[in-house]
């Protein structure tokens, strides 16, 4: 029998041992996650004696995260806006970024009922199901083509008790919306790291986060060119799309191209992080 607080630094030094910059952090999180404890309490139970049956699970997970494994997936859950997403393997974890997203489309979407909405590639849902907890009126349409991603939207949907308002489709960008569908708003957060750029980025994101949820092509813009016209056209009153470092300016041209009035819209770290495309131009 070991207190927790050695087990806590015994993993803090392995994380270390890993590169895990937060090493001590995702010590502390996934032993309380093991143990059912909050991070207070972890620290009110220092000195409690843990038996070797109680460390065996929590062995299981330090292996997880020292193979760089993302913390969300190992402890099942991601917070975005203020609520708790289901992701695990297979799926893209919500970033606190994409949140500019949700700020700067909530103020535009209005109070209609019915609101349709197409959420492309969907991941976890954290985009289109957000939209809907805030606008009681809106119908989602939450499109993925990966199993995994639609898996975890679908129990999202369920935690959410969104099941009324949405539906959950397969398909490649819009194709599974039947052309007979009216759609008013087009959200997408596409791929969009330049394809030479993934093997430069931590190990979490490189070598465990899908692919299909990165890789934009060559340039990062490949999935926008096809997304951009397509979700133009369709889209009755607008479109809103996340965008990388230095890519808001091309996204923004393509939403112009296709007849629609661009914004750009800056993340907490002043990165221009969001394009909305709306047809009629703001007043003022
Ligand atoms: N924001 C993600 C990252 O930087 C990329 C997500 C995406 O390509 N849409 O890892």
């Amino acid at each position: 029998m070991k207190p927790l607080v050695e087990v806590l630094l015994a993993t803090t030094e392995f994380f270390r041992g890993r590169g895990i910059p937060s090493a001590r952090l995702d010590a502390e999180l996934l032993i309380g996650h093991a143990l059912g404890l909050d991070r207070v309490r972890v620290y009110l139970n220092f000195d409690r004696p843990m038996r070797d049956e109680e460390l065996e699970p929590i062995r299981a997970l330090v292996r997880r995260r020292g193979n760089r494994e993302p913390l969300a997936w190992i402890v099942g859950k991601k917070e975005f806006y203020g609520r708790d997403f289901a992701v695990g393997p297979g799926v893209l974890v919500p970033r606190p970024d994409t949140e500019t997203l949700i700020e700067a489309l909530l103020p535009l979407l209005g109070d209609a009922d019915p609101l349709f909405v197409a959420d492309v590639g969907s991941g976890t849902g954290c985009i289109g199901l957000t939209l809907a907890m805030e606008k009681p009126g809106l119908r989602l349409f939450a499109i993925d083509k990966g199993e995994a991603p639609l898996a975890f939207t679908k129990q999202n949907v369920e935690a959410l008790g969104l099941k009324e308002r949405v539906a959950v489709l397969r398909g490649e960008l819009l194709d599974a919306v039947p052309p007979s569908r009216p759609l008013d708003w087009i959200v997408s957060n596409p791929p969009y790291i330049p394809s030479g750029e993934l093997a430069g980025l931590e190990s979490e994101v490189r070598d465990h986060e899908p692919r299909l949820a990165l890789d934009g092509g060559a340039d990062g813009l490949e999935v926008y060119r096809r997304l951009v016209p397509a979700a133009c056209t369709r889209a009755r009153v607008g479109v809103a799309f996340e965008v990388g470092s230095g890519q808001a300016p091309a996204v923004a041209e393509m939403v112009a191209k296709a007849g629609l009035t661009p914004t750009i819209h800056k993340d907490l770290g002043g990165i221009e992080r969001v394009v909305i495309g709306q047809k009629e131009p703001a007043a003022g």
